[in-house]
């Protein structure tokens, strides 16, 4: 079993937890965990939802706000809740928001608003869809981010 499956089989305890804005939707062209991007140019960890700017974003999962960063892929909204599940940390990181409503430290429940869905960091000024990015990931050995692909 390699990494990959070991974190994809775990995942599976949390599904139906990805709650986003009314007018959003999983763009299967691109959407899924794992999947590359630009025909294998690019990796793609995360699941993309699509919307429109302002359109709100809630929290997953119960947790608690560790980073608010500025990120050149995922904008200077970036936001990370990260959360015990099944006694194992992870992360989960909101990426795009053309604003985050949260605070360093603060105590989110699943539902909580996480922010507005936008078109900051690496896709401003492209056609590409709005979308927000959630990455959920755990700290694994070795400074690898092991991804896990949320089910629905
Ligand atoms: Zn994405």
């Amino acid at each position: 079993m390699n990494r990959n499956d070991e974190t994809k089989s775990e995942s599976r305890f949390y599904g139906h937890r990805l709650q986003i804005g009314a007018s959003g939707g999983a763009n299967p062209d691109y959407g899924k965990y794992g999947w590359t991007r630009n025909n294998g140019a690019k990796a793609h960890r995360g699941v993309d939802y699509v919307g429109e700017v302002g359109d709100d974003v809630y929290s997953m999962y119960d947790g608690k706000v560790t980073r608010l960063w500025n990120s050149r892929a995922y904008g200077p909204n970036a936001t990370r809740i990260s959360t015990t599940l099944n006694g194992k940390y992870y992360n989960v990181d909101y990426g795009h928001l053309s604003k985050s409503a949260l605070s360093i430290n603060q105590t989110v429940k699943a539902g909580d608003l996480v922010g507005q869905m936008g078109r900051l960091g690496n896709l401003a000024g492209t056609s590409y869809p709005t979308h927000v990015h959630i990455a959920v990931w755990r700290p694994l050995p070795g400074n690898v981010m092991g991804f896990v692909m949320p089910h629905w």
